[in-house]
């Protein structure tokens, strides 16, 4: 039986997926995206975070049927509408966990909410055990992405295509970050890159989250964007709304 690390599980997430649901965030995450707001889901081992309020342990190990076993105890609740999401970090760094997981619930709704960054194995098998996927796009093009997320986007474009090709509902989610994912360019190139896909439900155009950089302190980390954060957002959706694609902002 496999274990894995877990930073947080949000219980009543009525913003993860359709319904009410339970949010998984699993440790670990390959990227390094300067506006992460989530930094304590960076590394894969669990660690102290200390902050004025005192200290506080974010990882917590579980086996994968200690996890699906605290998951299907909510099940009444979840059924319907609601389910479980798994998020990060990474979830897709701790894929065979997850997995793992995912096979051992009871009958619920499963989101999986993701970078798209892995190895095309582990997507496939996380995405086809999805009912609902979540797919980050940040940057379309490669320069860019590697520059502001650390990472070329190559797998995350070939896991798009295996995505496509798998009947799997999803949805493309764009963070909008000032002067870097909200530039005319990247919108449109993102447009190109998605219309037409099967299985596409949506893009969400995500706000940009001005507290990106609170817990970084806390993390042994600093907070360095590679962007101004001062500059307002450009929340443009008129590219996709022409391509005819369902498009809102969150
Ligand atoms: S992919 Fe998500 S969790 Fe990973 S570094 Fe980027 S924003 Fe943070």
């Amino acid at each position: 039986m496999l274990t894995g690390v877990v930073f947080d599980i949000k219980e009543f997430a009525v913003h993860d997926g359709p319904g009410i649901r339970v949010t998984v965030f699993l440790k670990g995450c390959p990227l390094r995206c300067s506006w992460c707001h989530n930094p304590e889901g960076m590394s894969p081992q669990p660690q102290v975070l200390r902050s004025a309020a005192g200290e506080r342990l974010a990882g917590q190990t579980f086996t994968s049927t200690e996890l699906a076993a605290r998951l299907n105890s909510q099940a009444e609740l979840l059924r319907g509408e609601g389910g479980v999401t798994f998020s990060g970090g990474e979830p897709l760094a701790q894929a065979a966990f997850v997995a793992e997981v995912i096979d051992q619930l009871d009958d619920l709704h499963v989101v999986l909410d993701t970078s798209g960054y892995a190895e095309e194995p582990d997507f496939f098998a996380m995405a086809s055990r999805a009912d609902l996927v979540y797919f980050d796009v940040k940057l379309v093009d490669p320069e860019q992405h590697r520059r502001h997320t650390g990472a070329s986007n190559e797998r995350i474009h070939r896991n798009l295509r295996v995505l496509s090709g798998l009947g799997v509902p999803f949805v493309i989610r764009v963070p909008l970050i000032p002067g870097v994912t909200d530039t005319e360019a990247n919108l449109s190139g993102i447009t190109r890159l998605v219309a037409g896909m099967p299985g596409l439900r949506r893009v969400d155009l995500l706000p940009y989250n001005r507290a990106a950089g609170a817990k970084y302190a806390a993390c042994g980390l600093k907070f360095q964007p590679t962007y101004d954060e001062s500059r307002p957002v450009n929340p443009d959706t008129a590219c996709f709304a022409s391509a005819g694609l369902e498009v809102s902002v969150l």
